[in-house]
């Protein structure tokens, strides 16, 4: 059995490290499903300092890190340097990276491979445009951008990846994800999953939902056979986060 996972994604929300702060205490304070796997992704400034005052059953995760560990590459977070910060996790090909950034699925998969040789987890985010949905494209899209990745893995390296279905057309936009549609392309990742890696990859490999979670819908959603969590964005700023992480309670 898969351990149910849910991820806040932060993103650049602005709000100081006080109101981050009041965010954690919220989580600190609150009584959540233990059986599951938390983590938040904050913008990286924050991530040390919330480390330091979160409980310990919550972890943190980077929004992105580079694919080389050091070098002149100005701006940059490097996997190696998270690493040694003691972050676990590192988001990674969210499709804010690959529109507005250009990061395309070769970088994602060369930036999950520099993650995992520095020993960080990575959630890896993949999804359609509405427009990709509507010509019929979704599994072949999800499968294009799993593709370099799985040619850059090898096998046992995926109990250390978790994949994040995240509909482009569902973020942010208060556009969820209908369950039905929610689990087919799940059950799709699964399947291509066990085509192209292993039927033991395939069963072990949590995959989350993403795109306008919210604690109405997550029940639905999270009750779904191969929807195994969250990666939840403006919801997770707020207290109903809590209820999100009990989605399964
Ligand atoms: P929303 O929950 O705000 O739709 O964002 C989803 C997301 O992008 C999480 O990574």
């Amino acid at each position: 059995t898969r351990q149910f996972f849910v991820g806040g994604n932060f993103k650049l929300n602005p709000g100081t490290l006080q109101a981050k702060k009041d965010i954690v205490e919220i989580l600190n304070k609150a009584d959540i499903d233990t059986s599951a796997e938390v983590v938040i992704a904050p913008p990286s400034l924050y991530l040390l300092p919330l480390q330091q005052i979160l409980r310990k059953e919550i972890k943190v995760a980077a929004q992105n890190s580079y694919l080389k560990t050091s070098g002149a590459f100005t701006g940059e977070i490097s996997p190696t340097q998270l690493a040694d910060a003691g972050i676990p996790y590192v988001i990674l090909g969210h499709s804010e990276r690959r529109t507005i950034f250009n990061e395309t699925s070769d970088v994602v998969a060369q930036k999950t491979r520099a993650a995992l040789d520095a020993g960080l987890s990575v959630i890896l985010c993949v999804g359609e445009t509405l427009k990709e949905r509507e010509a019929n494209q979704t599994k072949q899209v999800v499968e294009d951008q799993l593709k370099p990745v799985v040619d850059i893995l090898k096998e046992n390296d995926w109990s250390k990846i978790v994949v994040a279905y995240e509909p482009v057309w569902a973020i942010g936009t208060g556009k969820v994800a209908t369950s039905a549609q929610a689990q087919e392309a799940h059950a799709d990742i699964r399947t291509f999953l066990s085509s192209a890696v292993s039927s033991s990859v395939a069963e072990a490999t949590r995959i989350l939902y993403g795109g306008s979670v919210t604690a109405s819908n997550c029940k639905e959603l999270g009750n779904q056979k191969d929807v195994d969590g969250f990666l939840v964005g403006g919801a997770s700023l707020k207290p109903e986060f809590v209820d999100i992480i009990n989605a399964r309670r």
